[in-house]
């Protein structure tokens, strides 16, 4: 499929795959909420989380949004187009469907080539979740979106993500500005631009999703072989995975390879699958968040 062609399926209100450098995304127009409906139906996903809108520029996102403030337009002058989500207070004609009734949005400039070329030719904003059925692990390639819906939704290929874990979510609907999902880029980078951010309230999930009851949605990420984090070993037979082998040392090396390996050892029929706990240092916060979630019974 080109790019033309997946343009021209979002411009009727159809859902396509397509790569960003952080996961591959299920998208539709994001002002259609009929379109964004059949992306809730396609993955199994619970009504009440919300989307993220994908931009082509920042005065796309400032039409989407009633208030710009300094903060968003130096974040965005300095992350822009990269994995950093935006949740800013939204317009009427923002569809409750995308924000999953909140008053708020979450918005981005992916910075993979082909998805920003896929949102100017659709000339829209595109409404995506990651392309994988709620709660399994994110797609990073093109076949494993294949695998994960076989034939009956398009994908636009554009070849392995580069940064390969889900995008820092950032509230500036609050103050002090709100750390909702931590992802790859520095906390501390962040909070040079925005000052001491504050922690998900009690009743959010830790992943900005105050409609569920905390917890809610603490399963996520995960592959259906069991994974526990630790390299001990278990009954049965299975696969420990140890940084600087299995998987790089490097935290962005690994993000980048990390559901790729799962997806791969999930393939094997293991009875689980251990991988060493990464270092406690601030560059594995986001993948930390991945693995624990991908690891939870609850
Ligand atoms: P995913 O599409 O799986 O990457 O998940 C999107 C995530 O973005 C949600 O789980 C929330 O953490 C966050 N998000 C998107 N929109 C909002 C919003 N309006 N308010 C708070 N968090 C949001
Ligand atoms: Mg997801």
């Amino acid at each position: 499929m080109t790019v033309g062609e997946a343009a021209a399926l979002i411009r009727s209100g159809d859902v396509v795959a397509f790569a960003t450098e952080t996961v591959y995304g299920l998208g539709a127009n994001a002002l259609d909420a009929g379109a964004v409906r059949r992306i809730y139906a396609i993955k199994g996903r619970p009504a009440s989380s919300p989307l993220i809108v994908h931009v082509g520029t920042i005065d796309m996102a400032r039409a989407l949004v009633t208030e710009w403030p300094q903060t968003a337009q130096r974040l965005a002058s300095r992350y822009w187009p990269g994995p950093l989500t935006l949740v800013l207070p939204k317009q009427p004609h923002v569809p409750d469907v995308v924000t999953a009734g909140l008053p708020t949005v979450g918005i981005r400039m992916p910075a993979h080539p082909q998805a920003l070329e896929l949102i100017r030719a659709s000339g829209c904003p595109i409404a995506a979740p990651s392309a994988n059925r709620f709660t399994q692990l994110s797609p990073t390639t093109a076949q494993h979106v294949r695998d994960a819906f076989g034939g009956s939704v398009p994908v636009l290929d554009g070849g392995p993500c580069s940064v390969g874990i889900e995008s820092t979510v950032l509230s500036l609907a609050t103050t002090p500005a709100t750390l909702l999902r931590p992802g790859m880029i520095p906390r501390d980078e962040i909070e040079a631009i925005t000052g001491p951010l504050a922690e998900p309230a009690a009743g959010q999930s830790g992943h900005g999703e105050p409609h569920a009851s905390p917890g809610l949605h603490e399963r996520h990420y995960q592959p259906r072989t069991p994974l526990l984090l630790d390299t001990t070993p278990h009954p049965g037979r299975g696969i420990v995975l140890r940084l600087g082998h299995e998987l790089p040392a490097g935290a962005r090396e690994f993000a980048a390879r990390l559901y790729e390996v799962l997806h791969s050892a999930d393939a094997q029929g293991y009875d689980w699958i251990a991988i060493e706990p990464p270092p406690r240092t601030p560059e594995w916060d986001g993948i930390r968040d991945r693995l624990r979630r991908a690891a939870s019974k609850s």
